[in-house]
């Protein structure tokens, strides 16, 4: 588990200061708790809800309750993005508080048919295993691991669909939409320019480097999944260093909120840590691919040993990651051997 929000903190102080209380909620995950964020302001606003489990919503009514306020005095939710753990409450608030849901546009129709969303995601996650040498018993047990979990997230309506540059008013801010996919397609940031506080969700964690994890995207038609093997593969940590360049241009910022773990201030260094961990994962990369031609199983074992099951399709998916960005330099290529397994070949041998 990574660390915790720590109330006692100068940034929970800070964010304080500025009206927001954090919330952490309990997870079954292995990340731990959940930060919600209340903004005390007009509308009275959580960010993000937690997984639908009875423990979380103890939990927040408690808190809540500490801050003299209740979930009936909720006036507006917003959803960060489309993981379980961020979002499983929404509907259960919403219908309690009567207060709107706003969440990216793009990102309604997953969440209005959740389940079946997720269950699109499994599959086309499984034929991304397959393709890339899982095996298939491995692909199987997460599938009925990810049927397990599924019921900690919860469809819901989202009645203010947001915008990327759009803005929310408050009495008290203005925050502006941005769109920053590459954790998840969906992943939303919440910059407050005037006070210089940016609500990061999993976009931006200090305390653990975020997984860019491969999945459909958010204009995929269900009924695709069916064919996900024929579904081209988002290049998820392209698209997630694209991302945080963007954010990394944001200054001045003085305050970043992230949805698990603690507040923190110095986003520039943050991003370019990241920046250098994935260089450096990516020279190791080609190290391995330059021995031999390797399929995505294969480097994600040699990175990071036989993991957990559950962990098979966050170490693929960052691996694939790496392997896309060596195959946009130019220094290694895609092939499939007879039964249309992918491996990653060099493409010519060093020039220096
Ligand atoms: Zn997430």
């Amino acid at each position: 588990m990574s660390a915790l929000w720590d109330h006692a903190s100068p940034e929970a102080a800070s964010a304080r200061e500025r009206g927001i209380h954090c919330i952490p909620l309990p997870t079954p995950f292995g990340i731990g708790p959940i930060n919600t964020y209340l903004l005390d302001d007009d509308p009275l606003t959580l960010i993000d809800t937690g997984p639908n489990s009875g423990l979380a919503l103890d939990a927040l009514e408690l808190e809540l309750g500490k801050l003299g306020k209740k979930i009936e005095d909720l006036e507006l939710i917003i959803v960060s993005h489309q993981h379980m753990d961020h979002l499983g409450l929404t509907e259960i608030l919403a219908r309690r508080s009567g207060a709107p849901v706003a969440a990216l546009g793009s990102l309604v129709p997953c969440l209005s048919r959740y389940d079946e969303w997720m269950e699109a995601d499994d599959r086309f996650a499984a034929a991304v295993m397959l393709r890339h040498g899982i095996p298939e018993e491995t692909c199987l047990a997460l599938r009925s691991v990810s049927r397990s979990f599924r019921g900690w997230g919860a469809a819901t309506t989202v009645t203010q669909p947001l915008e990327q540059g759009g803005e929310l008013k408050f009495r008290d801010r203005t925050l502006t939409v941005h769109h920053r996919p590459g954790h998840s397609p969906s992943d939303t940031i919440f910059f407050d320019a005037d006070n210089r506080t940016l609500l990061a969700a999993d976009h931006l964690i200090a305390s653990v480097s975020s997984n860019p994890l491969i999945a459909r995207p958010l204009d995929a038609p269900l009924e695709e999944a069916e064919d996900a093997g024929k579904l081209a593969r988002p290049k998820s940590l392209m698209i997630y260093l694209e991302s945080l360049a963007k954010t990394r241009e944001m200054e001045p910022i003085d305050l970043i909120l992230p949805g698990h773990g603690p507040g923190f201030t110095d986003h520039v260094e943050l991003i370019d840590q990241r920046f250098q961990l994935h260089e450096r994962r990516a020279d190791k990369l080609y190290g391995l691919i330059a021995e031999q031609p390797r399929s995505g199983y294969d480097l994600a074992q040699a990175l990071w040993g036989n993991v957990a099951v559950t962990q098979a399709y966050l170490t693929l998916s960052e691996a694939l990651g790496h392997v896309d960005v060596l195959i946009s330099e130019g220094r290694v290529a895609e092939r499939f051997d007879d039964d249309g397994t992918a491996y990653f070949e060099a493409t010519s041998s060093p020039t220096s």
